[in-house]
């Protein structure tokens, strides 16, 4: 597999380190609001990876964290150890406690994870779940000599670290013209970072621990080092991100990771860029953070934003537009249309030539467009139809649409009877109650489409 390397900026040839197995780790979600289809074009990345490795006959051990503590805000304006803490943020906003709130957001997002089809992590690794990781290697850190104690934290000295600015190309020299924020007069270098926070003086925070250094929290970027550390050893092989990582969270994980193991941190760093919305910037305050409800409630499934991401390379800026969304759509029900159509047999066997093209676009850098139109020539091709169907559900297990749930089936007889329901109230122009049937039968999952003569058709929503 080739893979876009941003730490030599160049694609390279993927091999794992231990051959028996890849370790992958991506940066997960604050769990403090809803993530937005945004966040989820970065998930959707790991997942790709992870599908066409094991494709390629890999066994791939992968962790995904999610931060319930320690991310500034201020990380918006280019430093995360200013601000609010999110999470404290939302407890003061929702009333709740923080485990409330992280638990309620944790288990959102993986239900919208689901829904989007991404394979499970082995563990989605919780921050609060590992301080006592995350104070061990704060220790290492100080007793190495790199770290520096100010008033409001322990931070650590970038200076210290050789190759800092390798992966973010921000150097102790260079970082102060791109710095939009007042930089902290304690720190020693405006790259250096916050390793361990105080609480401020006479405020009790919802979420804080001891620490040799005093009570507080955890640094945002430590809980990914600490995790990552502790799960996948001193190397892992991939570790993914949105490309707004790369620039601090990500070069201070390698600093504080390699300055207390003396090892390589990450072998390949792969980086996702931003989905855009109408040509502009997702945000929630210009209200086109959209999240997967939002999409559904537009009649769309989160299997077309799927195929929506792998219209573009993961290395372009990929536009989100509802009309965008209905191409996607569109072809997507096209796909589905013709694989319930093809016949089935058993002892079909995928196309090699084809599995081979597509395998050889997934493999060069996730070309997934290109992998697409490989899927398309299949489908217009002289094959016979069992061996498309075969061809196709292969190529499914990197596309992750869900083909096999699209194929024949059988309509529930609870659907039918309110179905049936629904066409009497329409002939005695009981439309009130047709509308409530229609909506029923929606939820169970299935659409009514009417035919003349007050026939009507059901198929199964998507
Ligand atoms: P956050 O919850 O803000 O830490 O973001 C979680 C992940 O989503 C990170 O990897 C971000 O880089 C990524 N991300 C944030 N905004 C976008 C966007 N508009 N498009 C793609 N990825 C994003
Ligand atoms: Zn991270």
């Amino acid at each position: 597999m080739k893979l876009y390397n941003s730490l030599t900026r160049k694609v390279e040839d993927f091999s794992p380190l231990n051959t028996e197995t890849v370790t992958m780790y991506t940066c997960g979600p604050t769990v403090y609001d809803y993530a937005h289809v945004g966040n989820f074009r970065t998930y959707a990345l790991s997942d790709f990876i992870n599908r066409v490795l094991l494709f390629n006959g890999n066994r791939v051990k992968f962790i995904m964290n999610l931060t319930d503590v320690g991310h500034m805000t201020g990380d918006n304006l280019g430093d995360a150890d200013t601000g609010e803490d999110r999470m404290e943020k939302s407890v003061v906003k929702e009333g709740r406690t923080a485990i409330e709130i992280a638990n309620f957001y944790a288990q959102k997002f993986i239900q919208d994870y689901d829904k989007m089809n991404f394979i499970h992590p082995e563990k989605f690794t919780r921050a609060t779940e590992y301080i006592e990781e995350q104070v061990r290697l704060v220790k290492i850190l100080e007793e190495k000599g790199f770290t520096y104690t100010t008033s409001d934290g322990v931070y650590f000295d970038t200076s210290k670290f050789e190759s800092y600015g390798q992966l973010s190309g921000y150097t102790t020299d260079n970082v102060m013209e791109g710095a939009r924020v007042e930089i902290n007069p304690e720190k020693k270098h405006p790259t250096d970072f916050a390793l361990w926070k105080f609480s401020p003086i006479n405020v009790k925070r919802s979420q804080e621990w001891a620490s040799p250094w005093g009570t507080g929290f955890p640094g945002w970027h430590l809980e990914c080092s600490a995790m990552s550390l502790a799960e996948l050893g001193n190397t892992l092989d991939i570790h993914v991100g949105g490309e707004d990582l790369r620039m601090t969270h990500h070069q201070n994980e390698i600093a504080q990771s390699e300055s207390a193991t003396g090892k390589k941190f990450v072998r390949y760093w792969v980086h996702g860029a931003h989905m855009m919305v109408d040509g502009g910037r997702m945000g929630k305050s210009l209200g086109n953070a959209y999240t997967i409800t939002d999409i559904e409630k537009k009649g769309f499934d989160p299997m077309v934003l799927r195929y929506f991401f792998m219209t573009s390379q993961y290395r372009s800026k990929l536009n989100f537009t509802w009309d965008a969304l209905q191409s996607a759509q569109n072809a997507l029900r096209r796909l589905y249309e013709l694989a319930r159509g093809y016949k089935r047999e058993e002892s079909a066997k995928a196309s090699k030539d084809y599995i081979k093209k597509f395998g050889d676009k997934i493999n060069d850098d996730l070309n997934m467009p290109e992998a697409l139109a490989v899927v398309w020539e299949m489908i217009k091709s002289e094959l016979e139809e069992p061996e498309k169907l075969a061809t196709l559900l292969k190529m499914d297990s990197v596309l992750g649409l869900r083909i096999e749930e699209h194929l024949a089936y059988d309509t529930p007889q609870k659907v039918l009877d309110v179905a049936k329901m629904r066409s009497e109230y329409r002939k005695a122009g009981i439309w009130d109650k047709a509308d409530v049937a229609r909506k029923q039968i929606l939820e169970m999952g299935y659409e009514v489409e009417d035919l003349p003569d007050g026939k009507f058709k059901i198929k199964r929503k998507m």
